[in-house]
């Protein structure tokens, strides 16, 4: 495991964790507007690390359940909280835990707020977009590039199968950027703050599982056309790709990179017509 030591006591920073903490004041209360908190809001948030941004969540009035896998921060987070009360620490990685663990941990419904470690951005925002839990919204501070992807418009180099899997839950929306100094340790890229906002399945998505094997099999060779990752696909003939081209009124040629969400919708229900 690499370490780095510096301020925080002397902690040992662990780089494989993605132990990059924030310390600004004003920026952790303006992540906390961005997420739109309130004192009536309960709020998940994924690594604890120091405290510092379950104190600025903390100061809005909410509840909080914090997560952490590092319990080497308990002093440190018990310091930063002391003479606050509406907070549950479990030291616990969320990715491992069943919607039932964590359940009995969070009853009820909530709002995730979070600065993710890099490795687990996209399982981490699938895990509560895949899952039944109440989650009402997920304000995350990732890596801009992945900021970039998850709000991305259809037909640039961005947009890819995490963007069509996540806006087909979520209004998505970059509220700031990051300079990479604003960290300690300070990463190697600049962040933003995205914005997560579940919808009520706008799209009318009838079959999840057709629709996400939709997704991954025109996004597993992008940059052949439609038709032929269909036919790779799903073993259609030509004239079936005639079939769902002409349903959806699309041209021949066309990329799937280049689909709406919206059309990966109309897409995935013009294949199970065929299945
Ligand atoms: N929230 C703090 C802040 O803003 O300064 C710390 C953010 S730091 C980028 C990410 C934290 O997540 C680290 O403390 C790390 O130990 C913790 N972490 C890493 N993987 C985790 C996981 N799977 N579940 C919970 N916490 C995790």
């Amino acid at each position: 495991m690499e370490y780095q030591t510096g301020p925080f006591n002397g902690f040992r920073f662990n780089k494989a964790l993605g132990q990059n903490f924030l310390t600004d004041k004003n920026l952790l209360s303006a992540i906390c507007d961005d997420a739109e908190i309130t004192a009536e809001d309960t709020v998940v948030e994924i690594g604890t690390g120091a405290g510092t941004l379950t104190e600025a969540i903390l100061n809005t009035g909410a509840f909080v359940y914090t997560f952490e896998v590092d319990s080497r921060l308990e002093p440190l987070i018990s310091e930063r909280l002391q003479g606050h009360s509406k907070y549950k620490l479990t030291f616990f990685d969320v990715l491992k835990m069943s919607d039932e663990q964590f359940k009995e941990i969070c009853p009820g419904p909530f709002k995730v707020v979070a600065n993710l470690p890099y490795y687990v951005t996209t399982p981490l925002i699938m895990r509560f977009l895949e899952s039944d839990l109440p989650c009402r919204s997920l304000t995350l501070t990732v890596q801009k590039e992945v900021g970039d992807r998850l709000c991305a418009k259809e037909g640039t180099a961005d947009y890819g199968a995490v963007t069509v899997a996540v806006q087909s839950y979520c209004d998505v929306s970059v509220k700031r950027i990051i300079d990479r100094r604003m960290f300690y340790p300070a990463p190697k890229v600049d962040s933003c703050v995205v914005t997560l906002t579940m919808h009520d399945n706008k799209f009318g998505i009838a079959d999840r599982a057709l629709f996400r094997r939709t997704v991954k099999a025109v996004f597993c060779a992008r940059r052949k056309t439609l038709e032929n990752n269909l036919k790779s696909a799903f073993g259609f003939t030509k004239e079936q790709c005639e079939f769902i081209f002409r349903k959806l009124d699309l041209p021949p040629m066309i990329r799937g990179e280049k689909l709406s969400v919206a059309e990966f919708v109309s897409l995935t229900q013009a294949i199970s017509e065929l299945l």
